[in-house]
């Protein structure tokens, strides 16, 4: 099953990167693998998936502990609270859910102990939902002024979760929002480096987030299939 997906979703990648005159190496697909057992990310690394998308450290932890850092990169993608970000540092190669200085701060304090650089992310919350985490875009510039001048952390761009919706095309206009908050704020030539990553697109709407400009698109339920919570909480 997990093959067969991957053959789709790759497909679809390749061909919204030629309806955006964009190459396909410009974009990374993340296998968003939260909730699934370690079997089946051996399962998506057997056909070329390196990038694994995790909203838990304490998934992270596990599943590392199962199958390496070394071939398998983690991203956190999901609310990270300050007492794990040691482990989150140690065990990602980017942590896509930065909601605020304070956290980003801690996160430069823990790589300067561990004698890294971490690529961050900053979440915004574009939609202004209530239920959602991330900034809101304006405060997004005066923020990232701030981190860069975190010498062990290095914001590489931008992060968010659209609404969820059944109709994917309502979610261009913050696509297209991100895009121009990423344009911007490299116009203002803050950092000597541009930020050079846009996190978004879900199974329900990658193809119109790569359209809008998205260099990574996170991708779940149409790699993986459906998630099963109430199994899992049970444990
Ligand atoms: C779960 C999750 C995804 C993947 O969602 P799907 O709809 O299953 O593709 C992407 N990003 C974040 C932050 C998530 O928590």
């Amino acid at each position: 099953m997990i093959r067969e997906n991957l053959d789709k979703v790759t497909e679809e990648i390749r061909r919204a990167c030629q309806r955006a005159g964009r190459a396909e190496e410009s974009v990374t697909l993340l296998a968003v693998s939260k909730t699934m057992p370690a079997e089946m990310l051996e399962e998506a690394h057997a056909w070329g998936v390196t990038e694994f998308g995790e909203n838990k450290v304490q998934e992270i932890v596990e599943k590392a502990e199962k199958l390496g850092t070394q071939a398998y990169h983690f991203h956190m993608i999901g609310h990270l609270q300050k007492n794990k970000v040691k482990k989150a540092v140690q065990l990602s190669v980017m942590i896509h859910s930065v909601d605020s200085l304070a956290l980003a701060r801690c996160i430069d304090k823990e790589a300067n102990r561990l004698g890294k650089r971490q690529d961050i992310l900053l979440e915004v919350n574009i939609a202004q939902e209530e239920s959602k985490f991330g900034v809101r875009a304006s405060d997004v510039p005066e923020l990232a002024k701030e981190i860069f001048k975190l010498p062990n952390v290095c914001l590489r761009g931008l992060m968010t979760v659209a609404p969820y919706t059944a109709f994917p095309e309502e979610n261009r206009k913050y696509f297209r929002e991100m895009h121009n908050l990423l344009v911007d704020i490299n116009r203002q030539n803050m950092d000597n480096r541009p930020m050079d990553i846009l996190s978004m697109g879900m199974t329900g709407d990658y193809p119109i987030a790569i359209e809008e400009g998205a260099t990574h698109v996170r991708v779940g339920t149409g790699i993986f299939g459906e998630r099963y919570y109430a199994a899992k909480e049970q444990k």
